[in-house]
């Protein structure tokens, strides 16, 4: 579905991807771990379009995306869900829904949608009329999820959805997570620095560092990993 060959990613001088390949298969859960600075958010943006690699291959169903401006690759079916979660803290939850879906025209399918979403996330449907920045950081969470599902993706590219939320929300997250993928087919590509969650819901694996894939495998398989478990997974 989605695939990089040696994709090189810059910020003016800094070299941040330096040669990525990865590829995500339709339907699967695919982790991104990696330290601070790995280049896991730098990898997101580049797919979504909000960087141009400089070069490298990119292709999404066949087609190259490289190049491709943001709001055209969102429209193939890639919603990005960037870190730090970003929704409208003025605006209600159920206007939050809607402007997602601004580039939708017909108000049935909207309509629709919302409900789909609600159905995915009932904690919203309670709050419909709340001014998203009243919300809990989790459920701001569930809100920039649910806001991303507004386009009707099939990729969803998902950055840190754990960062700064209690233990019991992370469950929540990761619990709909793998939801999305099951009942509504949403492949997940899922950028963590809480390994170990990822590694447990994740179908496979890429593990980043200093901009380079260091191993890929099984999640399971990378979860037992010695140098994983060490790096990433909190053991000595
Ligand atoms: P974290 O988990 O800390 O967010 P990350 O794995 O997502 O890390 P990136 O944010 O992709 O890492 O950063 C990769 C590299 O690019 C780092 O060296 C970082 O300092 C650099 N970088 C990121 N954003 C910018 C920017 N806007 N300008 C310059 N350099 C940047």
């Amino acid at each position: 579905m989605l695939d990089l060959q040696d994709i090189h990613t810059y910020y003016g001088h800094i070299h941040a991807l330096k040669g990525v390949s990865m590829h995500i298969n339709q339907g699967e859960i695919v982790a991104l771990i990696g330290g601070n600075g790995a280049g896991k958010t730098t990898t997101l943006r580049t797919v979504s379009g909000m960087m141009k690699p400089r070069s490298g291959q990119l292709s999404y169903q066949g087609g190259s995306i490289a190049g491709v401006p943001a709001h055209r690759i969102m429209q193939q079916g890639i919603s990005h869900v960037p870190e730090g979660r970003r929704i409208f803290p003025q605006l209600t939850v159920r206007e939050n829904l809607e402007v997602g879906a601004y580039t939708v025209t017909d108000k049935a399918t909207v309509e629709q949608r919302i409900q789909e979403g609600f159905t995915f996330f009932p904690r919203l449907k309670e709050r419909e009329n709340q001014l998203g920045g009243t919300m809990s950081g989790g459920e701001q969470q569930m809100l920039a999820i649910a806001r991303a599902l507004m386009v009707n993706p099939k990729l969803l590219l998902l950055d840190e959805p754990s960062m700064g939320l209690s233990p019991l929300f992370v469950e929540a997250i990761f619990d709909i997570i793998g939801l999305l993928n099951r009942e509504r087919g949403t492949t997940i590509l899922l950028v963590e620095q809480n390994a170990n969650m990822a590694l447990s819901i994740a179908h496979r694996a890429y593990v980043l560092q200093t901009g380079e894939i260091k191993l890929s495998g099984n999640a399971q398989d990378i979860a037992q990993d010695e140098s994983v478990r060490k790096a990433y997974l909190g053991e000595d």
